[in-house]
């Protein structure tokens, strides 16, 4: 039902929304009633806020009915709750949050008091969903007209939007204090005059070693005395003048947990300003101390090595890896006269250089890069025209990586040492030269118009005459032979480019009587001070007769040589240590194999694996005891065919006894040695053919012997002993025969037995005294002696030693035979003051078929093969033997026998 306008309170009757709604909406259907029925106190309190700007609500009633006015309701938003809300009851409009509301509206309404609640979260419905809404209000009672409270009066102002900007305002300061303490740079903030801490970070706290607590609110320079000096004049400049101030890598020295540091800091100051006024100065900085002493140190240390290169006295240059000069030090800009150094600097190195020298100084420095040491000498006119020599050298720069891209060039200043030595050099050539020869001409070579100023002896020796007028370069030339002619030239401009002496050996044909002679010049180039030759300046000498000697010598040595390379035999000589150094051209005939590379011949290498071990072992023997080298031994021939040689090496000793040379040669015995091997098989083979008919005869002879014994026949029987000496003699011969070609076959065997030596001795002697009633045999037992041997060849050695002993004594003188023990040896001695043997032959004596050949020997029958035979048994039982002699004196054979048996 619409009311009637007049009718209504004044206060409904205006153009405000909610007075519109109220005035339009049927009340009756509440339970309220309509409008008319309302009390005085509900009317009055609506009109206060209908009229009212400020957000208010109002529950009224038992059943809290709502009404709010146009302030409340954009609180309400779209879509929600306006405009159904008003005149509802309170748990119907205000569902959602009816929890929060009803205890503030009974609390209200039971303790008559009004509440008040800033920026509380209420959500409610609105705008079509739940929003987060935040408010301020205040909740007052209401009073009815019996005085009781009968409504809430809501004032409400929504803070939503102030409050969320003053979180976000929280946020950003959250986000400013963590920057602030945990930037990486220091940050302090001074507050007035005295520059109280107001705010120091984390950074500042750990450079300082303070903590916040004992900072904060205090000055500067109370807590930090020692930094006012420094620090105080600045934070003032910046408070008083409004500008910021800057300072690099300040050095500040304060006190950090006691003890006192040194940092170095860049640090920003900049003013405070609020309001218009300067109320503090802020300070940002960075502790950059170990960066300044890491650059302090490096500082110091180029110091140190610039101040090094530079106090050298020698010219240093760093190149690039193009040779462009990267760094050359003040001496050596004044030992090489260059005034500026972009004279030098930003140059190529060969630039600095001549024409002449450009090129070698360019291959010293590529040598240099790399990676080698380069020494040179060279000449140079200086800038300013001074002559000078210079000691280079070039040295790689070699980078930790290994890399080289710089190269060192280190130039010495040399000419006053070069002079020396030149003068010196020049000096002992000259004296040489007048010891040599008193027939030395002088000479000097004018370059200008290349007249040659002579000696008088000069012109004599190349055969003009002394009192002829001057001579020219030509002159001198034309008489020298062709092919020395351009030689000798060629060296004197030699000299010149390379700045060095002059000298040649020529030959001339003398202008006079056309005698070639040798000639020998020296000399010296002398310069201007532009570095022009002035004059070329020596002596010459005729060496003519040295020359002469020389080829002789030559000739001579030719002349051993092709009689070397006439021989047959491979001829050689070699160094000390065995090393061939000479050959002669059969020896490529035999082993061309064996010769080395280096031209040495390796004899060694080519000896037949068979006997190769053994003269190895001898001839490296012979070089360390420089005795004599015997061998035969066969030898490779070129077409692989091995040949039997005889090698014999003597050294050949200098006057001190060292021995200067081997002197080698290795005969061809091959045919000989093949007749040698026949003969023998030839002697094996008649031994044996005559072994048996002489057994038989021997055995006949004695029955021959038995029968004319019985018969009494003495002339017969006489006859008889006669023959059976004979055919002993013959047995023995063919039984030693048989020995020799067991030994040369290897085929002679020793059978072992033990025995006492003592009583083999006896029974030999006893059986040669019966045979030989003309010498007298002594034995001296000086041991007894027992010994594990071969009875029968040692029987056989002792009959060999004592027949030959009687056999070579004509004198019919006694033959001693001793045994003693000596170191664990048997030690057999047969001794005669016979006719002795010379030295030369002593070592001989024990070869096959070798006889001492002399008259006295001659007289002697026999082979040559019993000390042969002798020895090797010796040898096999792992003995010796020796022969202690002298010619005419007699002779002593010894035998030693090792008396711990090895049979050989
Ligand atoms: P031969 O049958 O010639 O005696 P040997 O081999 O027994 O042969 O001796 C070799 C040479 O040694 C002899 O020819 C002799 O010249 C010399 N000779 C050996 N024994 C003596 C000795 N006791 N006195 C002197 N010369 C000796």
């Amino acid at each position: 039902m619409v009311q009637n306008k007049t009718s209504l309170p004044a206060f409904l009757q205006g153009n405000e929304e909610m007075a519109r709604l109220i005035r339009e909406k049927d009340w009756a259907a509440t339970a309220l009633g309509p409008i008319e029925s309302w009390p005085k106190s509900l009317l009055t309190a609506l009109g206060i806020m209908v009229k009212s700007k400020f957000p208010m609500y109002l529950f009224w009633g038992p059943e809290l009915v709502g009404f709010y006015n146009d302030g409340y309701r954009p609180s309400l938003g779209n879509n929600g709750k306006h405009p159904s809300i008003l005149g509802m009851p309170g748990q119907e409009a205000w569902q959602e949050i009816w929890h929060i509301v009803k205890p503030l509206i009974d609390k209200v309404l039971a303790e008559e008091t009004a509440t008040w609640h800033e920026d509380e979260l209420v959500p409610i419905y609105r705008n079509g969903q739940l929003e987060d809404v935040y408010w301020t209000f205040s909740y007052s009672p209401v009073y009815n007209e019996q005085g009781k409270p009968y409504g809430v009066f809501v004032t409400v102002t929504e803070t939503t939007q102030k409050v969320l900007s003053q979180k976000k305002l929280a946020i950003t300061e959250e986000t400013l204090k963590n920057l602030f303490h945990k930037t990486p740079v220091g940050m302090v903030v001074y507050k007035g005059p005295d520059f109280i801490l107001e705010l120091v970070n984390n950074v500042a706290l750990e450079i300082w070693g303070k903590q916040e607590a004992e900072l904060i609110g205090r000055p500067n320079f109370e807590v930090a005395p020692e930094t006012k000096q420094l620090i105080e004049p600045l934070l003032t400049k910046v408070f008083t003048s409004g500008k910021p101030v800057t300072t690099n890598e300040f050095e500040v020295t304060y006190q950090k947990g006691g003890t006192t540091v040194t940092g170095y800091f860049d640090f920003v100051f900049k003013p405070i300003e609020e309001a218009g006024t300067i109320t503090g100065v802020m300070s940002v900085f960075t502790d950059v101390t170990r960066s300044v002493l890491t650059r302090k140190a490096i500082e110091q240390n180029e110091k140190f090595s610039t101040s090094l290169l530079e106090s050298n006295p020698d010219c240093l240059k760093v190149l690039n890896s193009e040779g462009i000069i990267t760094y050359i030090n003040k001496n050596g800009l004044a030992v090489t006269e260059i005034d500026r150094i972009e004279d030098a600097m930003g140059k190529y190195w060969w630039d600095l250089w001549g024409e002449n020298e450009k090129e070698k100084i360019k291959a010293a420095f590529y040598k240099g890069l790399h990676g080698e040491h380069v020494h040179l000498e060279e000449f140079r006119i200086t800038a300013k025209g001074s002559h000078k020599w210079w000691h280079i050298s070039v040295s790689p720069i070699v980078n930790i990586d290994g890399a080289i891209n710089q190269v060192i060039a280190v130039s010495r200043d040399i000419t006053a040492a070069k002079k020396i030595q030149e003068d010196a050099q020049k000096l002992a050539q000259y004296l040489k030269l007048a010891t040599e020869s008193a027939e030395v001409g002088t000479w000097t070579l004018h370059m200008h118009n290349m007249d040659l100023e002579w000696s008088d002896l000069h012109k004599t020796m190349w055969g003009y005459p002394p009192d002829s007028d001057i001579l020219t370069y030509e002159d001198w030339h034309k008489i020298i032979l062709p092919g020395d002619n351009e030689k000798a030239q060629q060296k004197v401009k030699e000299a010149l480019e390379n700045r060095s002496l002059y000298e040649a050996v020529y030959r001339i044909k003398r202008y006079n009587d056309g005698e070639i002679r040798w000639m020998k010049s020296f000399g010296q180039y002398y310069y201007d001070d532009k570095g022009q030759p002035l004059i070329l300046t020596g002596v010459s000498i005729d060496i003519t007769k040295e020359r002469l000697a020389e080829e002789k010598l030559i000739a001579s040595e030719t002349e051993l040589r092709t009689l070397a390379n006439s021989m047959p035999q491979l001829v050689w000589t070699t160094e000390p240590d065995g090393k061939v150094i000479f050959y002669n051209d059969r020896v490529s005939l035999y082993s061309g194999a064996a010769q080395q590379a280096d031209g040495s011949w390796a004899w060694e290498a080519v000896v037949h694996p068979e006997e190769s071990e053994e003269s190895a072992l001898r001839w490296k023997n012979a070089l360390q005891t420089g005795e004599d080298f015997v061998r035969e031994h066969r030898l490779k021939m070129k077409n692989g065919d091995y040949r039997w040689m005889l090698t014999i090496c003597y050294a050949n000793r200098d006057k001190d006894g060292a021995i200067a040379k081997w002197y080698g040669s290795s005969t061809d015995i091959h045919e000989l040695k093949m007749h040698e091997k026949r003969k023998d098989e030839f002697i094996k083979m008649a031994s044996h053919e005559l072994k048996t008919p002489i057994t038989s005869i021997k055995g006949y002879l004695q029955i021959l012997q038995q029968k004319l014994q019985e018969e009494q026949d003495v002339v017969y029987q006489q006859i008889l002993g006669t023959l059976d000496r004979q055919v002993s003699k013959l047995t023995k011969l063919i039984s030693d025969l048989l020995d020799v070609t067991r030994i040369e076959s290897g085929g002679m065997v020793i059978i072992s037995d033990s025995f006492v030596l003592n009583d083999l001795i006896k029974e030999s002697i006893t059986d040669l005294r019966t045979v030989s009633k003309n010498h007298q045999l002594v034995f001296n037992e000086a041991d007894r002696v027992e010994i594990v041997a071969d009875k029968e060849r040692i029987t056989q050695v002792l009959m060999n030693l004592i027949t030959n002993a009687i056999k070579y004594s004509p004198q019919k003188s006694a033959v001693t035979v001793s045994l003693e023990k000596i170191n664990n040896e048997a030690v057999i001695a047969v001794k005669d003051t016979g006719i002795g043997i010379d030295k030369a032959e002593q070592k001989r004596i024990f070869e096959n078929f070798y006889r001492v050949s002399g008259k006295d020997e001659q007289t002697y029958p026999g082979f040559g093969i019993g000390l042969y035979i002798v020895s090797e048994i010796i040898t096999r039982h792992g003995g010796k033997i020796e022969v202690e002699s002298e010619k005419n004196k007699g002779s002593i054979f010894r035998v030693r026998l090792p008396l711990e048996q090895q049979n050989k």
